[in-house]
Parts: C-alpha cells; structure tokens; sequence
C-alpha cells in the first residue's frame, strides 16, 4: 500500500503539533507541510525577544525542540497555498506547483487586523509585529527610534511594549477602551496591571484612537489621535487583533463562517479536510457557544488532536475557553479564564481584592459550578479552577472554599 499523503497549510503551533502527532501514529507516511514564510517554524510568542535582542531566531526555532521532534516532516518554505481543489484533492500553490493530498490540515493562523480607519499604515516605522521577519524589522528601527505609539492595549501589544522600553525606547499606549486588557478582563481587575505598568515607564492614554499616521523624510514622525492631539514617534505598533487566514479556500467548498468551522474531531465540510489552531471554529465548553481563539497551547492542543484524526485514530477535541490567558505583566502575574465580563449578567460573582491582588470568581446562574476567574497578582489555584471550569464540575462544597480563597490540594482528597 502506497503511503498516506498528509499535507499540511501552515507551519506553525497547530500544523507543526499535527505533524508530530501524525508521526507518531503512522509511520511511513508522507507529511509535507507548505509554508508561507521564508523562515523555518518559530515560535511566535517569543518574537519580542527577537526586538529585545535577547535571543537569536534559532533559538526560538520550533523544530527539534521540546516536543517537535519528529522525523522526516518536510516543510516547504515560500510556500504559500494559492486555493484548494478538493475534488482534484490538490493544493495550488503560488508558482504553478499543485499538490496532491490524501488528508489536508489548514493550520494557516490569523494576520492582524489593520483598522481602515487609520491613514497612512503604509508608512515605513508602522509594524503589527507577527512573524519573525516583522520583529527583525522592529529591532532594527528601534535602534534608530526614540518613541513609539502602540495603538491596542491587548497583551500583544503589552509585549512588543515591554521588549521597546528595554531597548530604551520611551513607549506610549493609545487604548481605545477605560482600561488596558479589556478583552481579557474587567477594568477593575486591570486596574492593578495598569498601576505595575505605569510604574516601569509606560504611558498609558485611554478612551483614545490613533486615527493617522505622520510621515517624515525617515517614515513615521508620529500619529494624530481621534481627540485632534499629535505624539510624535517613530514607531507605530497596530494590535487591534487578528483575522483568520481563509481567502485561499474561496470556491473550495470548505465552509467557512470568518474562520474554517471544524467539527468535534477537527473536521471540516469536506472529506478528509481538517482544520486547527487561529483559522479554526471550534466551541467553548463553557458556554457550547462558537469560538475563535488566538492562544498559542489551543493551536497545539487542537493540532494535536487533529493529527490524531488524520493518522486514522478519532479522537474528539475538548474545545476551548474563548478566554484563557495565563502570564506576568510588569511583574504582576495574571490568569484569565471563561467568562471574565461579567457587568450586566445574571452570573454569581465574587470579587476579593487586596492592595496587590484581585482575585474574581464567576459562578454560573444557578451558583452550581464555576465558570470563570481573574487573577491578579495572586493566581494560586488557578490549575484548579481550570479543572472545575473545563470539566463542568459541580462545586459543591468546595464553593464556600473558593469564594473565602482558602481551596487547596487537601479539599480535593477529602472531596
Ligand atoms: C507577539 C506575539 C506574542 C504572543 N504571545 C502569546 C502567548 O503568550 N500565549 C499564547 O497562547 N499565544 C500567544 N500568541 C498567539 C500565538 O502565537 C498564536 O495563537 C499561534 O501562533 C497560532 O498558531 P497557528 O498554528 O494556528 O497559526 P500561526 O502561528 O498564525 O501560523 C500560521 C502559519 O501559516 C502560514 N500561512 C498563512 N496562510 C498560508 C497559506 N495560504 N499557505 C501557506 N502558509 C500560510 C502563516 O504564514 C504562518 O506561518 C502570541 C502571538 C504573537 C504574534
């Protein structure tokens, strides 16, 4: 029997983890992946580092590390995929080259979104850095820029932020909202990030758009924002989110609703077509609602699970939290999970905050299970509460335990 050909669009969190996993499964099969990027796969959370000049591009190389290891996956650089004919079952890719499939993986991620009601992004100095070339980039021109606007006070643009100031440029964040973070968080809970972010040298201006970009003989010179004030700077950082990567599968057949729309076992509309990672509709257990997520350990997981199917091997993907966040802003650990908004819900809510933590817990309707939570500058329990929250698990009488902020290992023994 000839061997399976597994081919895979995009070479990243959730198209590399497929391809491990197929691997794993199925031995002498043929697993090609088509890159888009002229660089090998990285991982992408650590390109600040790339800015801060802290670390080398292979350093940050995906494969061969932890646990991308498998052999003989070939990837294919500038690369990208043109459209897909699934009755064919060929990829068209850029160049004339069209490659036959047996299974397909679309792990093509997301791009960020460019608001249009912003003039002259085109201007050299703006970046919205996503892959390994936009942070070579942004490196270089920090070493010639003294300020820098970043328009989005999302955790994106909070990183870039952080990895500017160390290279001693002096960074102001435009944020539309009352307060940083808001998509993953209520502005109380941010409160306390803003404070640990205004003490390591961020200014912050909020309620306030960038709307234009000003351009000098060296590019950027600064921005106009929507209040008519001007701040000059020579870096302008966009993080207004990201839009999935499908244009390519227009007249393919796949369905696609914004992203590609996966079924529990990771598969599309289409025979023997799956999907993962940024570009894929999944479902938050939660809420049973359609999701799309931006998190780096959904892609793999979701990869993983899809390669499983593709080897031949059903398995089921559990879905994800439209919020999950865990990380340190400027010191203040903070963990985000489920439902976080809760203003104007009929959820049990229980807030317990201290001078340098704030600590919420969301209950659903009924006050039977837990539903969310926001950590801040205290995140102990937080594997709990994922566990509680993923797992629909009535709290019983943990709950009085969680709401007083006393739950530990022990109350799980005895429960
Ligand atoms: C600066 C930064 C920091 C981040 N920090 C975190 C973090 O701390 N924690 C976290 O969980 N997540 C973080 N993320 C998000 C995380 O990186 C993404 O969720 C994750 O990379 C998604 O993986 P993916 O495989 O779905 O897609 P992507 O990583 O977007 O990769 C998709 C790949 O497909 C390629 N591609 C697109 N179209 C085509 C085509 N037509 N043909 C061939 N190839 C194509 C793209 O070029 C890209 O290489 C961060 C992201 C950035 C940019």
């Amino acid at each position: 029997m000839s061997p399976t050909r597994y081919v895979i669009v995009g070479g990243s969190a959730a198209g590399m983890a497929a391809a491990q996993s197929i691997r794993e499964l199925d031995a002498h099969g043929d697993i090609l992946i088509l890159s888009a990027e002229a660089d090998a796969p990285y991982y992408r959370p650590l390109i600040p580092y790339i800015v801060t000049q802290k670390k080398t591009a292979e350093e940050i190389a995906l494969m061969g590390q932890g646990p991308y290891t498998a052999r003989d996956i070939h990837v294919r650089l500038n690369s990208p995929a043109i459209s897909v004919d699934t009755g064919a079952r060929v990829v068209n890719v850029l160049g004339g080259d069209a490659v036959p499939y047996d299974k397909l993986l679309i792990a093509t991620g997301a791009r960020p979104y460019i608001p249009p009601e912003i003039k002259g992004v085109d201007t050299p100095g703006v970046y919205a850095p996503r892959t390994l070339a936009d942070a070579r980039s942004l490196a270089a021109r920090a070493g010639m820029a003294r300020h820098a606007v970043m328009a989005g006070g999302g955790l994106l643009n909070l990183k870039t932020s952080f990895a500017l100031l160390e290279r001693g440029v002096a960074v102001t964040l435009v944020v539309a909202s009352p307060e940083v973070l808001s998509q993953v968080m209520e502005p109380d809970g941010a409160a306390l990030i803003r404070a640990a972010l205004e003490k390591v040298g961020l200014r912050i201006l909020t309620g306030r758009n960038v709307v234009e970009v000003l351009a000098g003989p060296n590019g950027v010179s600064g921005v106009r924002l929507d209040t008519g004030e001007e701040l000059p700077c020579e870096i302008l950082c966009i993080g207004k989110g990201v839009r999935p990567n499908v244009e390519f599968l227009e007249g393919s057949g796949i369905v696609v609703e914004r992203g590609v729309v996966a079924d529990e076992y990771t598969a599309c509309s289409v025979p023997d077509v799956y999907t993962a990672g940024d570009v894929a509709i999944t479902f938050d257990p939660i809420t049973g609602k359609r999701i799309m997520t931006a998190l780096w350990t959904n892609a793999v997981e979701m990869g993983r699970c899809a390669g499983r199917n593709m080897a031949g091997h059903p398995t089921v993907y559990s879905g994800t939290f439209g919020v999950l966040n865990a990380t340190q802003v400027a010191d203040v650990p903070f963990v985000s999970m489920g439902i976080v908004h809760t203003s104007g819900t009929p959820y049990e809510v229980h807030v317990h905050a201290t001078a340098n933590t704030y600590r919420k817990v969301v209950f659903s309707e009924d006050g039977k299970r837990l539903i969310g939570a926001t950590l801040v500058g205290d995140i102990s329990c937080a594997g709990f509460y994922r566990h509680l929250i993923r797992e629909r698990t009535p709290v019983n009488g943990l709950k009085a335990e969680i709401i007083g902020q006393r739950l530990h290992y022990g109350h799980f023994i005895r429960w």
